[in-house]
């Protein structure tokens, strides 16, 4: 058969995840389920109830109770999807710079992740699905169907986000922005915990020199190499 229902999309910060997974699932007609949402949303209520975020008994307990949906946008304001928290919208509030600085640190803790993962692998086993996050290949949803791994240099990494800040109006310089990347990419690539990284038989793209259109193109052949010949495996070993 080899259809391809699960597709696990992982890299690092501003890797063009979002942007290629929003697109994918637009064209499949998939759900698009952006995982950092819950890392963000566990920070942001560390944050709103005085938490420390290196607290990381509190912020566990925090994360184990908290119910956290994603669901279709539920105002039409260009936004991808809805967050909810406890019923309460935080859509825009998980991504402001408080969280950006606390999340790598909060999804470093073992008992945060297991409790998210566990969400994550509920929604994501359903299938139709474009998983954007770190781990989804490598620990969340082993069997996906397709895994690719995104990456682009930091440098245009950080040109991406800052060029993000700038469109939205805030006035970062570029060197803040870099070197909060270099941060993150760190601590996601060095925790014990499902460490940022490519799964073995994920499809590598590097897109530093690539348009959206380009990323997507690559993808949307693999995609159709699979469903034409059944195979499952990444190109140059099927
Ligand atoms: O992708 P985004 O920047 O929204 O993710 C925020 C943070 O959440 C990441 O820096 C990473 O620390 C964490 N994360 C993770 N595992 C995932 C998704 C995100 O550890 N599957």
């Amino acid at each position: 058969m080899g259809t391809v229902s699960i597709i696990a999309l992982d890299g690092p910060a501003a890797s063009g995840k979002t942007t290629v997974g929003e697109a994918l699932a637009r064209r499949l007609g998939y759900l698009l389920f952006d995982t950092g949402v819950m890392y963000r949303a566990a920070t942001l209520m560390a944050l709103r109830q005085g938490v420390a975020v290196e607290d990381e008994a509190a912020v566990t307990a925090l994360a184990e109770q908290m119910v956290i949906d994603v669901c279709p946008p539920t105002v039409a304001d260009g936004r991808l999807y809805t967050v909810l928290v406890d019923g309460q919208d935080v859509t825009y509030a998980i991504r402001g710079p408080e969280v950006d600085a606390g999340v790598s640190p909060v999804s470093a803790y073992p008992g945060v992740r297991a409790a998210l993962t566990a969400q994550q692998r509920r929604i994501g086993s359903r299938g139709k699905v474009v998983m954007v996050g770190r781990d989804i290949g490598t620990v969340v949803l082993p069997n996906a169907d397709l895994k690719v791994y995104l990456d682009a240099s930091v440098r245009e990494r950080a040109r991406r986000r800052w060029l993000d800040s700038q469109a939205r109006g805030e006035s970062l310089a570029l060197g803040e922005v870099l070197a909060a990347l270099v941060r993150r990419d760190q601590i996601d690539s060095e925790r014990e915990m499902a460490p940022l990284r490519p799964a073995e038989d994920a499809m590598l793209i590097d897109s530093t020199n690539l348009t959206v259109g380009q990323v997507l193109a690559q993808i949307l052949q693999e995609i159709g190499r699979r469903q034409a010949t059944g195979c499952s495996s990444p190109e140059g070993l099927a």
